[in-house]
């Protein structure tokens, strides 16, 4: 698969069926798989042998999805995951402790950033957030002798900033540790953060990649490309005996392209179970499928919804990171040509209220705290999910009271942009 172009890995990669196989992937709707020997199923347990035993630590049809995930990325090994919020939490605990460190930018899902700072805090891992802006020092500046990770996210949900990923990958490999990447906006359709020196790529497949809404789930797919043993002291998870696995060393006995992969699927996926069910891998794979050609229309109608509010006058600001006028637009350039995501947000003259109205008044896009659907829906966060925050504390947090988050579905634009239209009009009326 490895020369294909990323759209006929988007609808081949992961699943090669012999001759009389199913065309589709199967759905191995089952928990145990059966061995004629207890010796072969040892095998399995010492990490001797690959295959499966028990669908909580793996299972084929979500093998099959993880590796067309890892194909579109260009990665070494991948897994997938129940959620993006396991995804993130296994990338960042599969080589921070209890007494460890991690800098991460600081523009991040809320989700994750309330993992991080409260419930990962909790367990004695400390976060130092800082800009996505920030400049090479002052990333530096964040590091400390126990730091383990570097984090961020290609395009933000929801503040939409994008990252230098080049500079945050030589911040962090200068120090010694991995830059892990939340892709989960961008998409490898979009943006491939292994080719630019991301370690470890991170997704929410709920968003874009399944695509319709259908099943939560996550993925974690590691570039192969970090020297784990060449920072031995920092990372003993993965360059010591692992008493739990009969003194096993993964950076020994699966080197830089498994070790990762490896480890978080024999500890943290037999100890957690955050396995996504093999229906969800399916649909997924179905989403997949169709991925290259679903996220150049969300681009193409963000694109021109983004340009139409720019130019009306019921609009205070937009922000879609594919506008000229966006100071992320150099970025988007460098890492993203092709587009960048279907997410678009602005401000509706008149605040709280105006915002309010027009989100009642849109026909098409339905208020859904979702994002990355086929349909287009849309959040107004100061009248739901931040409704307990101030106007002032809603902008010191970086969303104010008049934002409006626009996911634009695959619908035709035209039809998106009259809707648009209509609701601003019926602002303006006050009716
Ligand atoms: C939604 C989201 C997550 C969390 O993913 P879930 O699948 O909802 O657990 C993580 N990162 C980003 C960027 C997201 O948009």
């Amino acid at each position: 698969m490895k020369n294909y172009k990323i759209e006929t890995k988007c609808v081949q990669a992961g699943h090669t069926p012999g001759n009389g196989e199913p065309r589709q992937i199967p759905i191995i709707q089952s928990t145990t798989f059966k061995y004629a020997t207890s010796e072969d199923m040892g095998k399995l347990f010492d990490l001797e042998a690959s295959g499966y035993f028990y669908s909580r630590l793996q299972n084929p049809t979500c093998d099959a999805v993880a590796a067309k995930i890892c194909a579109l990325e260009g990665g070494s090994a991948a897994m997938l995951l129940s959620s993006g919020q396991a995804a993130n939490f296994f990338a960042i605990f599969n080589i921070a402790n209890a007494g460890d460190h991690v800098v991460s930018s600081a523009s991040i899902y809320g989700g994750t950033f309330n993992l991080f700072s409260v419930t990962m805090k909790k367990m004695g891992i400390d976060f130092t957030f800082i800009s996505p802006d920030s400049t090479e020092d002052e990333i530096r500046a964040a590091f400390r002798p126990n730091t383990k990770a570097l984090f961020g996210e290609t395009i933000a949900n929801p503040a939409l900033t994008v990252i230098d990923i080049e500079k945050f990958a030589s911040v962090a490999h200068e120090k010694g540790v991995p830059f892990i990447i939340d892709n989960t906006f961008a998409t490898p359709v979009n943006c491939r953060p292994i080719e630019f020196g991301a370690d470890i790529v991170t997704h929410s497949t709920t968003k874009y990649m399944d695509g319709h809404g259908s099943a939560v789930g996550g993925c974690i797919v590691d570039s192969g490309n970090f020297d784990w043993m060449a920072h031995k002291e920092k990372f003993p998870g993965l360059c010591t005996p692992d008493e739990s696995y009969h003194g096993i060393t993964y950076a020994e006995k699966f080197g830089k392209e498994g070790a990762f992969i490896y480890k978080a699927t024999a500890q943290l996926m037999r100890d957690f179970g955050s396995t996504p069910a093999p229906q969800s891998a399916y649909l997924l794979n179905l989403g997949l499928e169709s991925l290259h050609v679903r996220m150049d229309r969300h681009c193409l109608n963000a694109m021109k919804v983004a340009e139409f509010l720019e130019t009306h006058e019921m609009i205070a600001w937009v922000n879609y990171p594919g506008l000229e006028s966006s100071k992320y637009y150099p970025l988007v350039e460098k890492y993203m040509p092709k587009g960048t995501c279907g997410v678009v947000s602005f401000g509706v003259k008149g605040g709280r209220a105006a915002a309010e109205k027009f989100m009642k008044s849109l026909k098409i896009a339905a208020i859904e705290t979702h994002v990355a659907d086929a349909r287009s829906c849309c959040l107004h966060p100061a009248s739901s999910t931040h409704r307990q925050m101030s106007d002032e504390e809603l902008s010191a947090a970086g969303i104010p009271a008049d934002l409006v988050r626009f996911s634009c579905g695959i619908e035709n634009y035209e039809d998106l942009i009259a809707d648009i239209s209509e609701a601003l009009e019926a602002v303006k009326a006050g009716n």
